[in-house]
Order: structure tokens, then sequence, then C-alpha cells
């Protein structure tokens, strides 16, 4: 692996622009924000993409150089458009890791890696969420507790429509009473997905510290190994020369 993940968080950058109180709680945009906090880590890199800048900053070269590209939207997944989506959910499995935040649930690129809707129940009461670690030996959630919790959020509730996933590392159970899968992986082609449900924008979810935390490990885990001559995952059919002979050649 590389001294250092390189990084591209990824904002739609919408709400920060529209709402005075959102810019007040995130002046940089939750991209800056986001990528200020990774940052402060020497083992990290961190650039940023919006969604209004030409090819909404994704271009071939910004993800050929992304080890994992960190997705933040809300608003405006329909503008994303489905050439980028592609390149994307290419090269995702193609080994660039994937940290899709909050309502990134509903992105093209999220929706297409998943196979499903990957709908929930909403409710926007500002009540607390209290995220439970039921994966302690995994990797994202090390330098945590039992659990954490966030004042106040946006609430996403049960059924949420995602295939199984490969690991479930937070259950989530919100004041009004729902549960949520509040964090979980999944690895598609030789890349690895992270989705983690906290970072309503009306709320200064990405200043906590244990959210921080999270996603600072969740970058760590998503980055790329090292793999040796391995066949990029568009090319098909695929039709290899046998490694050893058959019985009858000899
Ligand atoms: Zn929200």
């Amino acid at each position: 692996m590389r001294d250092k993940v390189r990084v591209t968080v990824w904002n739609e950058y919408r709400h920060e622009k529209r709402s005075p109180e959102i810019a007040m709680i995130y002046p940089e945009g939750i991209h800056g924000a986001i990528a200020g906090f990774l940052r402060t880590q020497p083992d990290i890199e961190a650039r940023t993409a919006t969604l209004d800048e030409p090819e909404h900053g994704l271009t071939s070269e910004v993800l050929e150089n992304t080890d994992v590209l960190v997705w933040w939207a809300h608003m405006a997944n329909h503008e994303v458009k489905d050439e980028i989506a592609d390149k994307v959910y290419w090269r995702v499995l193609n080994g660039m890791g994937l940290v899709v935040l909050h309502s990134g649930n509903l992105s093209k690129v999220f929706r297409r890696l998943m196979g499903t809707a990957c709908s929930a129940r909403w409710r926007e009461a500002g009540e607390k969420h209290r995220l439970w670690v039921v994966a302690p030996g995994h990797p994202i959630v090390e330098g945590l507790g039992e659990y954490f919790e966030i004042p106040h959020t946006e609430m996403y509730g049960e059924f949420f429509d995602i295939p199984r996933p490969d690991e479930l590392i937070f259950i989530g159970w919100f004041q009004g009473g729902e549960v949520f899968r509040s964090g979980c992986c999944w690895y598609r082609g030789r890349g690895k997905v992270f989705y983690f449900q906290p970072g309503h924008e009306t709320f200064p979810i990405y200043h906590q510290r244990e959210v921080q935390r999270v996603i600072v490990n969740a970058v760590r885990w998503a980055a790329p190994v090292s793999v040796v001559n391995f066949r990029d995952m568009a090319e098909a059919p695929w039709f290899p020369e046998p490694i050893e002979p058959f019985a009858s050649d000899q």
C-alpha cells in the first residue's frame, strides 16, 4: 500500500449555498469539514470535488488517483450524470473504496452497487440517535466505546432496503423508537463499500469526535490493497489459458 491514503471527498454542495443556517454550521461546505479533519491524519491526504464542477469534479484523472471516495448527497442525487456514476461504479469494482454518508444511500452509485432501492423510513424531528457497536473487533470501531450518541439528528428507520451487509458494524436506535442498520460494509469486486447514516445537514454532526473517528477509520479500512496483474473488472468475457496442463495433454 502507499504511504498515504488518497481521499476525494465529494459533496453535492447545495444545502450550504442555499441556507445561511447550514452555511453557519459548515462554512467550508460539508466536504470542506470532512476533508479538514481527514487532513489532520498523517496517513491521509484529502481533496474535494462537488457536483457543479465540470464532470462533477470526478474526472478520470481524479478517480484514477483516488484510493477512497467519500460521498455526501441529498437533494440532487438525480443530477449526477449517468456516465459519471458509471465511471465511479467501475472504479469501485476495480478497487477504490467508497464511504457513503447519510442520504447518499439514494445515490445512483450506491444503488447500482447494492442492486436494491436502498430506501428507508425517515423523520426530521431532531431526535437522539444511539449507535451500538455490534462488530467490536472491526477496524471501523477502533477507539470507540460500546456505543455513542448523536444528540439531535434525522431519523432513518427499517426497513432499509439493502442487501444483507457483509459486515454489520452499527445498529442505530432513535428516540422515537425506530432502529436502523446505521453502519454497514460490503465487498464489491476488488472494492470495499461502507455506508454510515449520520450526517443530516442541519446539525453539526461532522464536527462530533466519534463521527470523525468512524469516518477516519472507514477510510483506512476501505483503502485498496495492492494486487498484482489483476484483471480489469470491466473486461468480459475472460478466457484464461489453463494454469496447469490438463491430464489428457500429458
Ligand atoms: Zn438528512
